[in-house]
């Protein structure tokens, strides 16, 4: 098969590693830089351009979108879709998972266990949107943060107020959550493929810290998890449409709860800490289901 990688840089590790388990099946992989394409979207025939050649067909494309690329990164891919190239994730998917707030509210449809969140927009619904959650301590997010930029913890009522103040000065988009305390500054990863999880990893914060983020200084070690950990992570994947997925459990006293779920989960942590090869799994999914003109958008919204 022919697999086009969509990623910034091709030294990522990710990306090293997928390019690396394609060439192993057998496969060619070719890495394009997601802002490196561009393409005439009025096209009778929808096609990708990059660096004056004009792309030919490919059967599967991985997207490996940054956050900060999202908007553009989606809309690339969407083009491949277009033009019947099997997407691993598919944009809208992607989309729908980059907004923390919408993510949580289609869990929560489908009766997915989430810790307390509220959301408001004026100063004056402050007080009560954190009494909602539970008072303090509790957590605030900015809608859009990743590697736990944007996540503050409050211990008191005073002080989640005026941090809620202060984002809702900057305009940003926030949430509200209650704290899990009893997680201990612990998380689970849970690597979804295909509607399994295929590695699971738990994250244990730096000692003064909550976020267990490794991009945080935490560190990660291999679990094994429940099967109702297993049963809640395979269904916020599905419900979210992502067939690659990390899903992101804390362990609360009333069970798993998801605290996101993550399109483009990184290869390294979780083969480092589990010992799996999990971007040859990755590509023997797109084997079985990568089949030309498969995709079940082609590009709509
Ligand atoms: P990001 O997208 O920036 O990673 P997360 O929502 O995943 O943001 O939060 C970062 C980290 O903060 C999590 O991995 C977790 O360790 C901790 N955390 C987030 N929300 C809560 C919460 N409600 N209760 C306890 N810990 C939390
Ligand atoms: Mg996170």
């Amino acid at each position: 098969m022919k697999i086009a990688i969509l990623s910034r840089n091709r030294n990522l590790y990710s990306t090293k590693r997928l390019v690396e388990a394609a060439e192993q099946r057998g496969h060619e992989a070719r890495v394009l830089d997601t802002l490196r394409c561009y393409m005439n979207i009025a096209a009778h025939k929808p096609t990708v351009h990059y660096q004056g050649e004009l792309l030919g067909a490919y059967d599967a494309v991985i997207p490996r979108i940054g956050a900060s690329v999202t908007f553009y990164g989606t809309s690339v891919l969407r083009q491949f879709e277009m033009m019947g190239t099997y997407p691993l994730n598919e944009s809208v998917a992607i989309s729908r998972s980059r907004d923390k707030l919408r993510s949580l509210q289609l869990l929560s449809r489908k009766g997915i266990g989430l810790p307390v969140t509220g959301i408001a927009n004026k100063p004056g619904d402050i007080k009560d949107l954190i009494q909602m959650v539970g008072g303090a301590p509790c957590v605030i997010k900015l809608l859009e943060g990743t590697q736990g930029i944007g996540v503050v913890l409050a211990e008191t009522q005073k002080a989640a107020e005026s941090v809620v103040e202060a984002f809702m000065g900057l305009k940003a988009n926030i949430l509200v959550q209650e704290y899990i305390h009893e997680a201990g500054g612990a998380d689970i990863r849970c690597f979804v493929v295909g509607g399994k999880v295929v590695a699971a990893m738990k994250r244990q914060a730096q000692p003064g810290e909550f976020r267990s983020n490794l991009h945080r200084g935490g560190s990660a070690s291999l679990i094994k998890i429940t099967p109702e950990e297993r049963s809640t992570a395979t269904r916020a994947a599905q419900i979210m449409g992502l067939n690659v997925a990390g899903v992101d459990l804390l362990r609360s006293n009333h069970g798993p709860v998801v605290m996101e779920v993550n399109s483009s989960p990184g290869l390294e942590g979780i083969e480092a800490a589990t010992g799996k090869d999990v971007a040859d799994m990755i590509i023997s999914f797109i084997e079985t289901n990568a089949k030309l003109g498969k995709t079940r958008t082609r590009g709509k919204g």
